[in-house]
């Protein structure tokens, strides 16, 4: 990428990723123009993003709110239009010279394609695309040599790690994971957990979504497919460790033993710069780590009887095809009736375990393959949860 004033969209811009990436931008507003911003159904925050950052365009996913953005936003020179399909289009304009995804789930696939057809750097924060359709999209991306920052923290510790390696090939990733909120508790507890519980997360300020991902570490499975794709290593070679602390990010091992891990305090903000800016590095205002009174860092096995969706995504992957991409479908549906009160805690797991068992298995799906899969086991699954 060349250096001087990025020319920035980000999608997804009201939701936590996207409000963090615009305040790293409110930093360093000499480093950064913002071009585009959407939004599903926050059209207020959108509305006052678009007015500080000066945008070019916004999106709004919901046709419904477009007459309240667009009496906003047009009066002061700003573009406004609706629906997914105005995201697909505008991704791809000139002035757009990279695009941070931080959208919510799978409905974040089309519009990333999109921007990589169109050539545009990638800062990728949602990970689901990764999961549901990671071998089509890598092979795109080098296709039309684009590259693909990670924004999320264990994958942007794992790239700035990779920094150091000179070239040599990694042996393993040690991907660390927080635990979430249930992991001292007992499965018995666990089981009759609600959401509300779930989202009161020890460490890491994040959406709902991933937020219960990270109570089932469901999370952490959808990350383990996302390294995956992002660094070219076999499930056999990544390494879950539970580290409460949340200091390092993770960590990546070479042939001779040697281990090079990322660390800070934990704040999205860093990733997100270092992904916007990258390869430079940027001041931010965040907490520093102080080794003084950082007491201890601790690592343990995860518990896979306690939180079976890791299993499950391990299990996905080696299966591969389009069943990574079914059990994304399966977990989403079971992410938001859990959300709901619908299902139990342990449920989400059983939904998404018969979604697998039952997903009709292609080997190497094209793209509308995995929308297929994608819409049929998410209706399949809804229609089983709330029947
Ligand atoms: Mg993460």
């Amino acid at each position: 990428m060349e250096q001087g004033k990025r020319h920035i969209a980000i999608l997804g811009s009201t939701g936590s990723i996207g409000t963090q990436a615009l305040d790293v931008v409110r930093q360093h507003r000499e480093l950064f123009e913002v071009e585009l911003l959407t939004a599903n159904n926050s059209a207020d925050k959108l509305i006052a993003q678009a007015l500080e950052f000066d945008a070019n365009s916004v999106v709004i996913c919901n046709e419904e709110l477009y007459g309240q953005v667009a009496d906003a936003l047009q009066p002061e020179g700003i573009k406004v239009f609706a629906g997914m399909k105005s995201v697909c289009d505008l991704v791809a304009a000139d002035n757009i010279d990279m695009v941070l995804t931080s959208m919510v789930g799978f409905s974040g696939l089309a519009s990333t394609v999109a921007a990589i057809k169109a050539g545009k750097a990638i800062a990728l924060a949602n990970k689901e695309t990764l999961v549901a359709a990671g071998s089509l999209v890598t092979t795109l991306a080098a296709k039309h040599e684009v590259p693909i920052l990670p924004v999320d923290s264990e994958h942007s510790a794992i790239f700035q790690c990779l920094q150091g390696a000179g070239g040599n090939k990694l042996s393993k990733i040690h991907l660390t994971a927080s635990g979430g909120p249930f992991r001292t508790w007992e499965r018995e507890r666990i089981a009759v957990a609600r959401a509300a519980d779930a989202l009161k997360h020890p460490n890491w300020n994040m959406g709902a979504k991933i937020t219960i991902d990270s109570a089932t570490m469901m999370n952490k499975g959808l990350e383990v497919i996302e390294a995956r794709w992002l660094f070219g290593v076999e499930p056999k070679d990544i390494n879950v460790v539970v580290h409460p602390e949340s200091i390092i990010h993770s960590m990546v091992e070479f042939a001779d033993g040697a281990v090079i891990a990322q660390m800070g305090w934990p704040d999205m903000r860093e990733p997100i710069q270092y992904a916007l800016a990258y390869p430079s590095r940027l001041d931010l205002d965040n907490r520093k780590l102080d080794f003084a009174t950082l007491s201890k860092l601790s690592f343990e096995q995860p518990d896979l009887d306690r939180f079976p969706c890791l299993s499950l995504a391990f299990e996905a992957i080696s299966r591969g095809g389009n069943i990574p991409c079914a059990m994304n479908a399966a977990n989403e549906a079971a992410n938001a009736a859990y959300l709901k009160g619908k299902i139990s805690f342990y449920e989400i797991a059983d939904v998404i375990e018969r979604a697998m068992a039952r997903t009709p298995f292609i080997a190497a799906p094209d793209l509308d393959d995995i929308f297929a899969t994608n819409d049929e086991t998410y209706s399949r699954t809804n229609a089983e949860i709330w029947r």
